[in-house]
């Protein structure tokens, strides 16, 4: 999970998903955002749901089961969001 790089408290899930899109400390109301190297394992995550086109493909699925298969995996990968997030006091620039 998590941990508040302005006061040091971790954040629980549900803290996480609350403020996902603004990460804003639910403690000390700090703006927090997503370290360097956790964005990079983000944007790994965020390629999941595209694996489901070959597989599209390869098992003959109709549009409606692939998109129910990405909404599930998506709804899956955000839920998985606060236990790979790394926050940081500052904006890291992509290396
Ligand atoms: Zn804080």
């Amino acid at each position: 999970m998590p941990t508040c790089q302005s006061c040091g408290k971790k954040w629980t899930w549900g803290q996480t998903i609350r403020t996902i899109f603004r990460l804003k400390c639910t403690y000390c109301g700090k703006r927090q955002y997503e370290s360097a190297s956790s964005r990079k394992k983000s944007g790994l995550f965020a390629l999941i749901p595209l694996l489901i086109l070959p597989l599209n493909v390869w098992l003959d699925l109709s549009i409606g089961t692939a998109l129910i298969f990405i909404v599930i995996l998506s709804t899956i990968i955000i839920a998985l969001i606060p236990f790979n997030l790394e926050l940081s006091n500052e904006e890291e620039p992509y290396i």
